[in-house]
Formats: structure tokens, sequence, C-alpha cells
């Protein structure tokens, strides 16, 4: 809902004046459309549109930032994984070794 600066609730009034014709505003309901004037109605429904959208796209973040949090976790374990191998491939290398040195 519109308010006015003194508390009051706006109320939806057609511009009578030449340059906007016809276009919806709110008007303070104690001064009235003419010293009373809030906002443009079509202006305050813009102003709540990128409200939302940038709501939208904060939650959108934080999807994404919950999918990271997600992949670094991956990464740690692939790379925890990679270790292992390392050290298998090491410890296959030593063995190979021995058997070699234990043959001759
Ligand atoms: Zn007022």
């Amino acid at each position: 809902m519109v308010k006015c600066n003194c508390g009051a609730i706006g109320i939806i009034r057609t511009s009578g004046t030449k340059r906007n014709s016809g276009r919806p505003f709110y008007a303070c309901l104690l001064q009235g459309p003419r010293s009373g004037f809030i906002s443009w109605v079509d202006e305050e429904n813009q102003k709540h549109e990128s409200e939302s959208q940038n709501l939208e796209l904060e939650i959108h973040n934080e999807k994404l930032q919950i999918q990271n949090r997600d992949l670094e976790i991956q990464n740690e374990e692939l790379e925890i994984q990679n270790q292992n191998l390392k050290m298998l491939l090491i410890a296959s290398w030593v063995l190979l070794f021995g058997i070699i040195v234990y043959k001759w």
C-alpha cells in the first residue's frame, strides 16, 4: 500500500492535467489530489516489479552459492581420491621393483 508522508493512505486518482491526462496516481487521502500527490501508479508498479526481480536474483544467487559449496566438497573428495591413487601407484612401483630385485 502506498502511504503519504503524513501517514495517511494514498488513494488512486486520475490526472486531469494536459501533460498526464488520464494517468492514474496516488494522492493523500487527507490532503486531496492537488497538494497531496504521492506518486504515479505505473511508477509505483515498476518499483515493485524491480523489487521482486531483485528478490528472485538473490534466491538464484543463494542457490548458486550452495551449488558452489557442493562442488568444492566434490573437488576435495576427488583430490583425496587422487592422492590415494598416487600412493597406490607408488606402492605398486615399489612392489614391482622389489619383485625384480628378488628374482635377480
Ligand atoms: Zn498526506
